[in-house]
C-alpha cells in the first residue's frame, strides 16, 4: 500500500491468501488462512470468492475473528477465493479495504508490499482515461489489471501487460472467472508460497497458514514469477527474470516463527540470531528474559549459547492489538503497562539481560527498561537481535520517517543513555547475515544498510546517508 506523505505509525502490513479447488469450502479455508496470518495486519480483513461467473465479497474493520460471521461466510460461494488482512497507513480503517473488487472487470485483487513510486501507474491510468482519484498504490495496480481485462485479456495476460507499471515491492493474488493468479516482484521482497490441498491449491504470504488448513507446502513463488491456477491445474509464467532479495526484516520481526522462508525455519534463524548475539556480547548476568513475543526465540538462543538462565520476566496481554483503543492523554503513561507487566519475584535484585528483536523509535525499549528497574532489577542489559535500524522502509513495512528512527540520529552510546540501561548491544550486520544460513546477496537489508534493491525513485530524496558508517554498517559495529 502507498504510504503517500502522511505521518505514519510504526506498523506491519498485510497478508494475502488464496484458494482454488472444486468441492472445497474456499471461503472457510481462506478465513482460517487469514486467521493464521493475523500478525501481518490487524486493521481490516476481506474475502472475495468467485463461482466463475460472479464475485461474492465480505470486508470489515478489525480482527479476522470480528469481521466474519458464519452467516456471512456461507454467502461467499464458489470454488476460488482470495483474502487479505490489512494494516492501514493512509486513510481511516474503512478506506482502501482489500481485496479490491472491480465489478466491471470481474476482478478481485489483493496486495502485500508497497510501491514507493506510482508515477508510471498514474501516467498509464491518465492516458487511458481510467479514474484513480484518491486511489492508493494497490487500487491503481488493480485498475491497470482491470483495464486490460475489460478490454478482453484473460487474467494472466492482463497481469503480464500491467506488470511493468508496478514499480515497487508486491506479493499479490487475484481472481477472475475461474482463474487464480499469484505473482511477486522481481526481488521477491515480501514472501509468497504455494501449497497443495488434496483437492486443490492454496497460496499464502506465509507457510504457517498451510499448516492451519492442512495444505502441504510446495515451494515459494519465485521472484518475478506468476503462478496460474485454474481447472487445468497449476502453471508458471516468468514475468521478469528475478533476483531473490527478500526483506531480512521478515526473519527479524515480521514473519511468524513457525513459517519457513528461503528454506529456513524462522524460529531456528531467530534462535541463531540469539546465539550469535551471545558470542558478540559477553555479559555477566543472572537471567536472560525476552520481550514477548518477538524476543522469545532469540532470548532462548542467547541463553543456550551463554549458559545464562532463561526466564520470563515480562508477561504480555495477548489480547491487545492494533485495534486497541489508545489510552486518553490522562492515561497515556499506562499504555505499555496495559500490554506488558513485569514479574518482580523473578527480577528482584537480579542482573537482567533483556532481548528484543529491534529498536525503531526507542520509546518502547525505554519504557521496558524503566519497568524492569521498577520491578527491582539490579542491572539491565538490553540486547537487540538485529543491527540498528537507520533507514525507513519503502517496501511494505510501515516504519517511521528517517528522522524518527533513533539509530539514524544517535550513536549506540547515545541510544544507551536515552533508554537508560546499563548496557546496550546490537547484533552485527555480518553476524545477522551469517546466522540466517542464507547467502547475504539473497536479502534486502535496506532498513539497516540503506541499499534499496528496487529503485525507490523520487522517494530517494527522503533518505540521508551522512556518514561512512551508514554505507558500511558492518565495519562500525
Ligand atoms: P520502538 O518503540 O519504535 O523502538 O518499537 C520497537 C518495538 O517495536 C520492538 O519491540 C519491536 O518488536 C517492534 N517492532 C519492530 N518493527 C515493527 C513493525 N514494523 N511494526 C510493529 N512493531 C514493530
Amino acid at each position: 500500500m502507498f504510504r503517500s506523505q502522511v505521518e505514519s505509525n510504526l506498523g506491519e502490513k498485510c497478508a494475502v491468501f488464496g484458494v482454488h479447488g472444486f468441492d472445497l469450502e474456499v471461503a472457510r479455508l481462506t478465513y482460517y488462512g487469514l486467521y493464521a496470518l493475523q500478525h501481518r495486519g490487524q486493521e481490516s480483513s476481506g474475502i472475495v470468492t468467485s463461482d466463475s461467473k460472479r464475485l461474492y465479497s465480505h470486508h470489515g474493520s478489525g480482527l479476522v475473528a470480528n469481521v466474519y460471521r458464519e452467516s456471512e461466510l456461507s454467502l461467499l460461494h464458489g470454488n476460488l477465493a482470495v483474502g487479505h488482512n490489512r494494516y492501514s497507513t493512509s486513510g481511516s480503517q474503512d478506506q482502501h479495504l482489500q481485496p479490491i473488487v472491480d465489478k466491471a472487470a470481474g476482478l478481485a485483487f489483493a496486495h502485500n508490499g508497497n510501491l514507493p513510486s506510482v508515477r508510471l501507474l498514474e501516467e498509464f491510468l491518465d492516458s487511458h482515461g481510467v479514474e484513480h482519484h484518491d486511489s492508493n498504490d494497490s487500487e491503481m495496480m488493480a485498475a491497470a489489471i482491470g483495464h486490460y481485462l475489460f478490454n478482453g485479456a484473460d487474467l494472466p495476460t492482463a497481469v503480464e501487460k500491467a506488470y511493468p507499471l508496478f514499480t515497487g515491492a508486491f506479493s499479490c493474488v487475484a481472481i477472475h472467472n475461474d482463474t487464480l493468479v499469484a505473482f511477486r516482484d522481481a526481488c521477491g521482497i515480501r514472501p509468497l508460497a504455494l501449497g497443495r490441498l488434496e483437492e486443490g491449491w492454496a497460496v499464502s504470504s506465509e507457510t504457517c497458514a498451510f499448516d492451519t488448513i492442512g495444505a502441504a507446502f510446495q515451494r515459494e513463488i519465485k521472484p518475478g514469477e506468476m503462478v496460474i491456477i485454474d481447472s487445468k491445474g497449476v502453471r508458471s509464467r516468468i514475468l521478469e527474470e528475478g533476483i531473490q532479495k527478500m526483506d531480512i526484516f521478515e526473519f527479524v520481526y515480521f514473519a511468524r516463527p513457525d513459517s519457513q522462508l528461503l528454506g529456513k525455519k524462522v524460529n531456528e534463524v531467530r534462535r541463531r540470531f540469539g546465539a550469535q548475539l551471545a558470542r558478540e556480547h559477553k555479559i555477566d548476568a543472572d537471567i536472560v528474559i525476552p520481550v514477548p513475543d518477538s524476543g522469545i526465540p532469540s532470548a532462548l538462543g542467547f541463553s543456550e549459547e551463554s549458559g545464562i538462565r532463561f526466564d520470563h520476566g515480562l508477561i504480555k496481554n495477548r489480547y491487545i492489538h492494533r485495534t486497541f483503543i489508545r489510552p486518553s492523554v490522562k492515561l497515556r503513561g499506562h499504555d505499555l503497562s496495559m500490554k506488558l507487566n513485569p514479574l518482580p519475584e523473578i527480577l528482584m535484585g537480579k542482573r537482567v539481560v533483556v532481548v528484543d528483536d529491534s529498536i525503531v523509535r526507542g520509546a518502547t525499549t525505554k519504557k521496558i527498561v524503566r519497568m524492569l528497574y521498577g520491578a527491582g532489577a539490579k542491572e539491565v542489559c538490553v540486547l537487540i537481535s538485529s543491527p540498528p535500524v537507520k533507514f525507513p522502509d519503502f517496501y511494505g513495512i510501515d516504519t517511521p520517517r528517517q528522522k524518527d528512527l533513533i539509530a539514524a540520529t544517535k550513536s549506540i552510546p547515545e541510544i544507551k543513555d536515552y533508554i537508560g540501561c546499563d548496557y546496550l548491544g546490537y547484533l552485527s550486520y555480518d553476524g545477522m547475515m551469517q546466522a540466517t544460513g542464507i547467502p547475504a546477496n539473497m536479502f534486502s537489508a535496506s532498513c539497516f544498510d540503506g541499499i534499496y534493491p528496487i529503485d525507490i525513485r523520487e522517494r530517494a530524496s527522503e533518505i540521508k546517508k551522512t556518514t561512512l558508517a551508514d554505507y558500511q554498517p558492518a565495519l562500525f559495529q
